[in-house]
Protein backbone atom coordinates (compact mmCIF):
# COMPACT_ATOMS: atom_id res chain seq x y z
CA UNK A 1 0.00 0.00 0.00
CA UNK A 2 1.26 3.01 -0.56
CA UNK A 3 1.80 5.76 2.31
CA UNK A 4 2.52 9.36 1.06
CA UNK A 5 3.20 12.24 4.01
CA UNK A 6 0.48 14.22 5.07
CA UNK A 7 1.54 17.83 5.84
CA UNK A 8 -1.31 18.56 7.92
CA UNK A 9 -0.73 15.28 10.40
CA UNK A 10 2.99 15.18 9.72
CA UNK A 11 2.78 11.73 9.40
CA UNK A 12 2.74 9.11 7.07
CA UNK A 13 -0.55 7.75 6.15
CA UNK A 14 -2.36 5.38 3.45
CA UNK A 15 -2.82 6.75 0.09
CA UNK A 16 -6.44 6.53 -1.20
CA UNK A 17 -7.90 8.82 -3.59
CA UNK A 18 -10.98 9.98 -3.88
CA UNK A 19 -12.08 8.06 -7.43
CA UNK A 20 -9.95 4.60 -7.25
CA UNK A 21 -8.25 4.00 -9.86
CA UNK A 22 -8.33 7.65 -11.08
CA UNK A 23 -5.69 9.99 -9.50
CA UNK A 24 -5.72 13.88 -10.41
CA UNK A 25 -2.86 15.74 -9.58
CA UNK A 26 -2.54 19.36 -9.88
CA UNK A 27 1.02 20.88 -10.14
CA UNK A 28 2.28 24.25 -9.51
CA UNK A 29 3.72 24.60 -13.11
CA UNK A 30 6.29 27.71 -14.37
CA UNK A 31 6.39 31.05 -15.17
CA UNK A 32 6.61 31.59 -18.75
CA UNK A 33 9.85 34.01 -19.21
CA UNK A 34 12.92 31.82 -19.04
CA UNK A 35 13.87 28.42 -18.90
CA UNK A 36 13.57 25.94 -16.79
CA UNK A 37 16.35 25.51 -14.05
CA UNK A 38 17.03 22.36 -11.90
CA UNK A 39 15.12 23.13 -8.71
CA UNK A 40 11.96 23.00 -11.47
CA UNK A 41 13.26 19.82 -12.81
CA UNK A 42 13.46 18.45 -9.54
CA UNK A 43 9.76 19.08 -9.17
CA UNK A 44 8.44 17.23 -12.12
CA UNK A 45 10.94 14.60 -12.09
CA UNK A 46 9.72 13.38 -8.71
CA UNK A 47 5.72 13.26 -9.90
CA UNK A 48 7.08 11.36 -12.78
CA UNK A 49 8.61 9.03 -10.16
CA UNK A 50 5.05 9.38 -8.39
CA UNK A 51 2.87 8.64 -11.50
CA UNK A 52 5.19 5.38 -12.26
CA UNK A 53 5.09 3.70 -9.09
CA UNK A 54 1.17 4.44 -9.07
CA UNK A 55 0.76 3.03 -13.12
CA UNK A 56 2.51 -0.18 -11.93
CA UNK A 57 -0.39 -0.47 -9.06
CA UNK A 58 -2.80 0.14 -11.63
CA UNK A 59 -3.73 3.79 -10.74
CA UNK A 60 -4.34 6.11 -13.84
CA UNK A 61 -3.02 9.21 -13.26
CA UNK A 62 -4.28 12.35 -14.62
CA UNK A 63 -1.76 15.35 -14.46
CA UNK A 64 -2.50 18.99 -14.87
CA UNK A 65 0.59 21.33 -15.10
CA UNK A 66 -1.50 25.35 -14.94
CA UNK A 67 1.60 27.57 -16.88
CA UNK A 68 1.70 31.11 -15.70
CA UNK A 69 1.49 33.62 -18.53
CA UNK A 70 -0.10 36.25 -16.45
CA UNK A 71 2.39 37.70 -14.44
CA UNK A 72 5.00 41.14 -12.99
CA UNK A 73 7.78 39.14 -14.17
CA UNK A 74 6.42 37.98 -17.07
CA UNK A 75 5.14 41.82 -18.30
CA UNK A 76 8.67 42.62 -17.58
CA UNK A 77 10.23 40.98 -19.35
CA UNK A 78 8.10 41.20 -22.38
CA UNK A 79 8.63 44.86 -22.33
CA UNK A 80 12.43 44.67 -22.11
CA UNK A 81 12.37 42.57 -25.24
CA UNK A 82 10.15 44.28 -27.08
CA UNK A 83 7.15 41.74 -27.47
CA UNK A 84 3.88 41.64 -26.07
CA UNK A 85 3.37 38.98 -23.21
CA UNK A 86 1.75 36.56 -25.57
CA UNK A 87 4.77 36.00 -27.89
CA UNK A 88 7.22 35.70 -25.00
CA UNK A 89 5.70 32.84 -23.33
CA UNK A 90 4.36 31.06 -26.20
CA UNK A 91 8.11 30.73 -27.03
CA UNK A 92 8.83 30.00 -23.24
CA UNK A 93 5.62 26.94 -22.88
CA UNK A 94 7.42 25.44 -25.97
CA UNK A 95 11.09 25.46 -24.19
CA UNK A 96 9.19 23.97 -21.52
CA UNK A 97 7.81 20.86 -23.23
CA UNK A 98 11.06 20.46 -24.88
CA UNK A 99 12.28 20.32 -21.04
CA UNK A 100 9.78 17.95 -20.21
CA UNK A 101 11.27 15.73 -23.36
CA UNK A 102 14.76 15.88 -22.55
CA UNK A 103 14.09 14.76 -19.33
CA UNK A 104 11.89 11.99 -20.58
CA UNK A 105 8.72 13.03 -18.71
CA UNK A 106 5.44 11.92 -20.53
CA UNK A 107 3.13 11.52 -17.69
CA UNK A 108 1.57 14.89 -17.78
CA UNK A 109 -1.62 14.99 -19.63
CA UNK A 110 -2.67 18.63 -19.04
CA UNK A 111 -0.39 21.85 -19.87
CA UNK A 112 -3.01 25.37 -19.43
CA UNK A 113 -2.03 28.47 -19.81
CA UNK A 114 -3.56 31.32 -17.40
CA UNK A 115 -4.34 33.27 -19.88
CA UNK A 116 -6.76 30.56 -22.14
CA UNK A 117 -8.98 30.90 -18.54
CA UNK A 118 -9.93 34.51 -17.89
CA UNK A 119 -13.19 34.16 -19.03
CA UNK A 120 -13.19 31.44 -16.25
CA UNK A 121 -11.32 33.14 -13.87
CA UNK A 122 -14.10 36.68 -14.65
CA UNK A 123 -17.10 34.51 -13.88
CA UNK A 124 -15.28 32.51 -11.01
CA UNK A 125 -14.47 36.16 -9.23
CA UNK A 126 -18.04 37.57 -9.95
CA UNK A 127 -19.64 34.18 -8.19
CA UNK A 128 -17.15 35.21 -4.77
CA UNK A 129 -18.40 39.01 -4.85
CA UNK A 130 -21.80 37.69 -5.26
CA UNK A 131 -21.38 35.27 -1.97
CA UNK A 132 -19.38 38.11 -0.12
CA UNK A 133 -16.29 36.10 0.08
CA UNK A 134 -14.62 38.53 -2.04
CA UNK A 135 -14.87 42.62 -2.80
CA UNK A 136 -13.71 45.60 -4.05
CA UNK A 137 -11.73 48.15 -3.02
CA UNK A 138 -10.68 50.74 -5.54
CA UNK A 139 -10.89 48.89 -8.30
CA UNK A 140 -9.04 45.69 -6.98
CA UNK A 141 -10.78 42.56 -5.58
CA UNK A 142 -9.52 41.26 -2.78
CA UNK A 143 -10.83 37.61 -1.17
CA UNK A 144 -12.28 38.36 2.08
CA UNK A 145 -9.75 35.56 4.52
CA UNK A 146 -12.80 36.10 7.09
CA UNK A 147 -14.83 34.29 5.90
CA UNK A 148 -12.53 31.02 6.33
CA UNK A 149 -12.29 29.83 9.72
CA UNK A 150 -9.10 28.04 9.71
CA UNK A 151 -7.26 30.05 6.87
CA UNK A 152 -3.73 29.65 6.92
CA UNK A 153 -3.90 25.75 7.58
CA UNK A 154 -1.60 25.12 4.84
CA UNK A 155 1.58 27.09 6.66
CA UNK A 156 0.28 26.68 9.79
CA UNK A 157 -0.08 30.16 10.69
CA UNK A 158 -2.08 31.97 13.00
CA UNK A 159 -4.25 34.75 12.47
CA UNK A 160 -1.69 37.44 13.91
CA UNK A 161 1.49 35.77 12.13
CA UNK A 162 -1.17 35.86 8.74
CA UNK A 163 -1.76 39.83 9.89
CA UNK A 164 2.03 40.38 10.06
CA UNK A 165 2.57 39.75 6.16
CA UNK A 166 2.43 43.07 4.11
CA UNK A 167 0.17 41.35 1.37
CA UNK A 168 -1.40 42.80 -2.23
CA UNK A 169 -1.31 46.20 -0.29
CA UNK A 170 -3.72 48.47 -2.02
CA UNK A 171 -6.28 51.20 -0.74
CA UNK A 172 -9.18 50.35 1.03
CA UNK A 173 -8.51 46.71 1.72
CA UNK A 174 -10.76 45.35 4.53
CA UNK A 175 -7.88 42.91 6.52
CA UNK A 176 -4.09 42.74 6.22
CA UNK A 177 -3.87 39.14 5.30
CA UNK A 178 -6.72 39.46 2.32
CA UNK A 179 -5.09 38.57 -0.77
CA UNK A 180 -6.01 40.24 -4.54
CA UNK A 181 -7.71 38.66 -6.68
CA UNK A 182 -7.45 41.17 -9.67
CA UNK A 183 -5.26 44.18 -10.32
CA UNK A 184 -6.93 47.07 -11.62
CA UNK A 185 -3.51 49.37 -12.28
CA UNK A 186 -3.69 50.36 -15.58
CA UNK A 187 0.28 50.22 -15.44
CA UNK A 188 0.37 47.01 -17.75
CA UNK A 189 -0.87 48.70 -20.92
CA UNK A 190 -3.41 45.97 -21.65
CA UNK A 191 -6.57 44.73 -19.50
CA UNK A 192 -9.12 42.06 -19.73
CA UNK A 193 -12.97 43.35 -18.64
CA UNK A 194 -15.33 42.10 -15.73
CA UNK A 195 -18.47 42.89 -14.77
CA UNK A 196 -16.42 44.46 -11.69
CA UNK A 197 -14.40 46.44 -14.25
CA UNK A 198 -10.76 46.45 -16.29
CA UNK A 199 -7.86 44.50 -14.73
CA UNK A 200 -5.42 41.33 -14.61
CA UNK A 201 -6.07 38.13 -12.80
CA UNK A 202 -3.87 38.46 -10.15
CA UNK A 203 -1.72 34.81 -8.82
CA UNK A 204 -3.61 32.84 -6.81
CA UNK A 205 -7.08 32.79 -8.72
CA UNK A 206 -5.56 31.77 -11.90
CA UNK A 207 -4.37 27.67 -10.47
CA UNK A 208 -7.93 28.11 -8.40
CA UNK A 209 -9.62 28.23 -11.62
CA UNK A 210 -7.44 25.97 -13.68
CA UNK A 211 -7.77 23.28 -11.47
CA UNK A 212 -12.08 23.81 -10.74
CA UNK A 213 -12.42 24.07 -14.78
CA UNK A 214 -10.36 20.59 -14.98
CA UNK A 215 -10.99 18.47 -12.50
CA UNK A 216 -13.95 19.88 -10.57
CA UNK A 217 -15.26 20.20 -7.04
CA UNK A 218 -11.84 18.06 -5.99
CA UNK A 219 -8.35 16.15 -6.84
CA UNK A 220 -6.08 14.16 -5.15
CA UNK A 221 -2.75 15.94 -4.99
CA UNK A 222 -1.29 19.35 -5.04
CA UNK A 223 2.16 19.84 -5.32
CA UNK A 224 4.51 22.16 -6.03
CA UNK A 225 8.22 23.86 -4.15
CA UNK A 226 7.52 23.95 -0.43
CA UNK A 227 7.87 28.01 -0.79
CA UNK A 228 5.02 28.22 -2.21
CA UNK A 229 2.66 27.20 0.79
CA UNK A 230 2.09 30.58 2.02
CA UNK A 231 0.85 32.76 0.50
CA UNK A 232 -0.14 30.50 -2.67
CA UNK A 233 -1.58 27.53 -1.15
CA UNK A 234 -3.33 28.78 1.70
CA UNK A 235 -4.63 31.55 -0.99
CA UNK A 236 -5.78 28.68 -3.36
CA UNK A 237 -7.54 26.47 -0.81
CA UNK A 238 -9.50 29.01 0.49
CA UNK A 239 -10.92 30.07 -2.88
CA UNK A 240 -11.63 26.37 -3.57
CA UNK A 241 -13.60 25.95 -0.62
CA UNK A 242 -15.48 29.04 -1.18
CA UNK A 243 -15.88 27.81 -4.86
CA UNK A 244 -17.14 24.13 -4.28
CA UNK A 245 -18.46 24.17 -0.27
CA UNK A 246 -16.27 21.28 0.21
CA UNK A 247 -14.47 21.40 3.19
CA UNK A 248 -11.61 19.21 2.12
CA UNK A 249 -11.07 19.40 -1.68
CA UNK A 250 -7.24 18.48 -1.73
CA UNK A 251 -6.44 15.34 0.11
CA UNK A 252 -2.85 15.75 -0.09
CA UNK A 253 -0.38 19.09 -0.61
CA UNK A 254 2.88 17.52 -1.32
CA UNK A 255 5.45 19.73 -1.56
CA UNK A 256 9.23 19.03 -2.93
CA UNK A 257 12.55 20.58 -1.20
CA UNK A 258 14.42 23.04 -2.80
CA UNK A 259 17.83 22.82 -4.84
CA UNK A 260 20.50 25.01 -3.54
CA UNK A 261 23.89 26.08 -5.64
CA UNK A 262 26.39 27.54 -3.76
CA UNK A 263 24.49 27.33 -0.47
CA UNK A 264 21.52 29.92 -1.75
CA UNK A 265 18.49 29.04 -3.56
CA UNK A 266 19.09 29.08 -7.07
CA UNK A 267 17.32 32.56 -9.23
CA UNK A 268 18.56 34.40 -11.70
CA UNK A 269 19.67 37.67 -9.79
CA UNK A 270 22.29 35.39 -8.05
CA UNK A 271 23.78 33.95 -11.11
CA UNK A 272 23.79 30.47 -9.58
CA UNK A 273 20.96 28.79 -12.15
CA UNK A 274 21.70 25.50 -13.48
CA UNK A 275 19.54 25.36 -16.72
CA UNK A 276 18.01 21.06 -16.85
CA UNK A 277 18.69 21.40 -20.66
CA UNK A 278 22.49 21.89 -19.62
CA UNK A 279 22.57 19.35 -17.14
CA UNK A 280 20.96 16.42 -19.44
CA UNK A 281 23.08 17.46 -22.83
CA UNK A 282 26.09 17.17 -20.56
CA UNK A 283 25.31 14.13 -18.43
CA UNK A 284 21.90 12.65 -20.10
CA UNK A 285 18.92 12.62 -18.34
CA UNK A 286 19.37 9.04 -16.19
CA UNK A 287 22.79 10.66 -14.30
CA UNK A 288 20.43 13.35 -13.87
CA UNK A 289 17.45 11.21 -12.37
CA UNK A 290 20.09 8.94 -10.36
CA UNK A 291 21.44 12.07 -8.85
CA UNK A 292 18.13 13.74 -7.88
CA UNK A 293 16.28 10.49 -6.60
CA UNK A 294 18.85 9.93 -3.91
CA UNK A 295 17.97 12.79 -2.03
CA UNK A 296 14.04 12.21 -0.36
CA UNK A 297 11.76 14.86 -2.16
CA UNK A 298 11.24 16.01 1.76
CA UNK A 299 14.93 17.23 1.17
CA UNK A 300 16.45 19.97 0.37
CA UNK A 301 19.20 19.58 -2.03
CA UNK A 302 22.58 21.33 -2.25
CA UNK A 303 23.55 20.97 -6.07
CA UNK A 304 27.35 20.43 -6.90
CA UNK A 305 28.65 18.85 -10.15
CA UNK A 306 30.45 16.61 -8.37
CA UNK A 307 27.69 14.93 -6.96
CA UNK A 308 26.37 13.75 -10.22
CA UNK A 309 29.52 12.38 -11.69
CA UNK A 310 29.63 10.85 -8.74
CA UNK A 311 26.58 8.56 -10.16
CA UNK A 312 28.54 7.71 -13.45
CA UNK A 313 29.74 4.32 -11.84
CA UNK A 314 26.30 3.67 -11.02
CA UNK A 315 25.25 3.83 -14.21
CA UNK A 316 27.49 2.09 -15.47
CA UNK A 317 26.79 -0.97 -13.34
CA UNK A 318 23.42 -0.60 -14.84
CA UNK A 319 24.39 -1.08 -18.42
CA UNK A 320 26.74 -3.94 -17.46
CA UNK A 321 23.64 -5.88 -15.58
CA UNK A 322 21.53 -4.72 -19.18
CA UNK A 323 24.07 -6.82 -20.84
CA UNK A 324 24.40 -9.63 -18.81
CA UNK A 325 20.85 -10.44 -19.77
CA UNK A 326 19.67 -13.89 -18.15
CA UNK A 327 16.19 -15.04 -17.96
CA UNK A 328 15.69 -15.71 -14.45
CA UNK A 329 16.30 -13.91 -11.41
CA UNK A 330 17.71 -15.51 -7.98
CA UNK A 331 15.67 -15.40 -5.14
CA UNK A 332 17.90 -13.43 -3.60
CA UNK A 333 17.29 -10.96 -5.72
CA UNK A 334 13.62 -11.51 -5.94
CA UNK A 335 13.88 -10.42 -2.26
CA UNK A 336 15.73 -7.41 -3.19
CA UNK A 337 13.17 -6.06 -5.47
CA UNK A 338 10.61 -6.84 -3.31
CA UNK A 339 12.20 -4.03 -0.88
CA UNK A 340 13.29 -1.69 -3.64
CA UNK A 341 9.55 -1.28 -4.60
CA UNK A 342 8.41 -1.70 -0.41
CA UNK A 343 10.66 1.77 -0.25
CA UNK A 344 9.11 3.44 -2.95
CA UNK A 345 5.88 2.63 -1.62
CA UNK A 346 7.14 4.08 1.88
CA UNK A 347 6.77 8.06 0.86
CA UNK A 348 8.67 7.24 -2.23
CA UNK A 349 12.08 6.65 -0.33
CA UNK A 350 13.94 6.56 -3.90
CA UNK A 351 17.44 7.35 -1.87
CA UNK A 352 17.06 3.96 0.13
CA UNK A 353 15.38 2.58 -3.12
CA UNK A 354 18.61 3.39 -5.12
CA UNK A 355 20.28 1.95 -2.46
CA UNK A 356 19.12 -1.63 -2.93
CA UNK A 357 19.32 -1.16 -6.64
CA UNK A 358 22.51 -1.02 -6.79
CA UNK A 359 23.37 -4.03 -4.47
CA UNK A 360 21.44 -5.54 -7.01
CA UNK A 361 23.76 -4.61 -9.40
CA UNK A 362 26.45 -5.53 -7.76
CA UNK A 363 25.19 -8.92 -6.79
CA UNK A 364 24.22 -9.63 -10.38
CA UNK A 365 27.82 -8.47 -11.89
CA UNK A 366 29.13 -11.70 -9.06
CA UNK A 367 27.21 -15.03 -9.14
CA UNK A 368 23.38 -13.61 -9.06
CA UNK A 369 20.82 -13.09 -11.78
CA UNK A 370 17.99 -10.93 -13.00
CA UNK A 371 15.87 -11.64 -15.78
CA UNK A 372 15.49 -8.81 -18.37
CA UNK A 373 11.60 -8.61 -17.87
CA UNK A 374 12.32 -7.62 -13.83
CA UNK A 375 14.90 -5.20 -14.54
CA UNK A 376 13.07 -3.87 -16.88
CA UNK A 377 10.69 -3.01 -14.08
CA UNK A 378 12.84 -1.01 -12.70
CA UNK A 379 14.79 0.88 -14.82
CA UNK A 380 11.24 1.90 -15.56
CA UNK A 381 10.27 3.08 -12.21
CA UNK A 382 13.07 4.83 -11.98
CA UNK A 383 12.49 6.39 -15.87
CA UNK A 384 15.67 5.46 -17.17
CA UNK A 385 16.46 5.00 -20.38
CA UNK A 386 19.09 2.53 -21.79
ZN1 LIG B 1 0.42 27.62 -8.30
Amino acid sequence: MLKLFNSFSEEKEDFEPFDKPKVKIFICGPTLYDYTHLGHARIFLTYDLLCRVMASQNYKTDVLVNMTDINQSVFNKALDQQTDYYTLTRFYSDEFIKDLNLLNIHTITRLAHVSDYVPNIVKHISYLMKNDHAYSANGNIYFNTQKIKDYGKISKQSRDQLRLHRLDIGPNKKNPEDFMLWNCSEDFGFFWSGEFGNGVPWWHIQDTTVALENFGLHYDIHGGAKELAYPHHDAHLAQYKAMTGEESPVKRWMYIGLVFSKGEKMSKSLGNVVLARDLVNKYGQNLVRLYLFSTHYLDDVDYKEEDILDKKKFLEKIFYVKNKKSDHTSSNISSLMNNFFENLDDDLNSPKALEIFEKICDLTLKDESISKEDLDKIINILGITL
